[in-house]
């Protein structure tokens, strides 16, 4: 890592952009972010500055929240507004709200530059308790009707796909938007184009309400072995999906927590009898 690194640290050093921009677009946002920490602040801002927007939005969503706030409040307005763009609902209703607890202003104004869509969707997002599904799901899901042919969602996925979180799992929604199936994109892309998605759906879909506990959330999806898990409301109706990256932050976090805890624990002073 720190050798592949090392020609990204010499053109920061040098401050020779053309370089820099060559070097940040070979790589990837996950080994900048783990030598983040080691960069100078100058060159954390350099990296975000030039950076590819959408490379950048990645690193940006995993900064904790309150580098997040700093840089929505220092970066060139350009590249905020392309972070605000590029960033996966959930992650950007998480970098609004770090902004809200340092700059309610600059939290006001960023979220008036959001389309009114996207406004809608992240204060919608914004309302939920962070601990719980709803506050790690996104509502960037695919969700077709079972009456629907295989081929008509296929055509309808290449409309979705480029603003869906994913589209390996399409759920089946009813005329209420309540979850009723789902299939994988495998199960689609087998299927005979003319079959109804009623016939190969999974009618059983294991899922999480907007109050589900985060850690339940993280159980849930390791013991079925799923990387995206759905979310409904009291009504049952689909609100959004949480993904697998966003569980295993959980998992970290409740980690470190139980670490911290352990270490708080107050050993008795040790009496020794002579
Ligand atoms: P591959 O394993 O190669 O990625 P696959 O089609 O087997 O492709 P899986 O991810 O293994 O995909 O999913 C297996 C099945 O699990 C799919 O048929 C899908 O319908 C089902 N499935 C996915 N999510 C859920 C869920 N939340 N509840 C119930 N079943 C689900
Ligand atoms: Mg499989």
């Amino acid at each position: 890592m720190e050798t592949t690194l090392s020609p990204l640290r010499q053109a920061l050093q040098e401050g020779d952009t053309l370089k820099l921009q060559r070097l940040l677009e070979e790589t990837h946002p996950q080994d900048l972010l783990a030598v983040w920490d080691d960069l100078e602040g100058e060159h954390r801002y350099v990296v975000l500055t030039l950076l590819p927007k959408d490379q950048a939005a990645e690193v940006f969503a995993n900064l904790p929240a309150e580098e997040q706030a700093e840089y929505l409040k220092t970066l060139p307005p350009w590249r905020v507004r392309e972070l605000l763009e590029e960033l996966s609902l959930d992650d950007l209703a998480d970098a609004l709200q770090a902004v809200e607890e340092e700059d309610p202003d600059l939290a006001r104004r960023l979220k008036e530059a959001l389309d009114p869509e996207t406004r809608a969707e992240v204060e919608e997002l914004t309302q939920y308790e962070e601990d719980e599904a709803g506050g790690l799901m996104t509502p960037e899901y695919v969700a077709v009707r079972e009456g629907m042919t295989v081929e008509e969602v296929i055509r309808f996925l290449r409309r979705a796909a480029p603003d869906a979180e994913t589209i390996y799992y399409i759920y089946v929604v009813d005329e209420a938007g309540r979850l009723k199936g789902v299939l994988s994109l495998r199960d689609l892309i087998v299927a005979d184009p003319k079959t109804k998605v009623a016939e190969i759906m999974n009618p059983k879909v294991v899922f999480a309400r907007t109050d589900t506990d985060q850690e339940e959330v993280a159980r849930l999806m390791a013991d079925y072995d799923f990387t995206v898990l759905p979310v409904v409301d009291e009504d049952g109706v689909l609100v959004g999906i949480v993904t697998v990256d966003d569980v295993l932050d959980v998992l970290e976090e409740e980690a470190t927590e139980d670490i911290h805890r352990l270490a708080a624990v107050d050993v008795p002073d040790l009496v020794y009898s002579q």
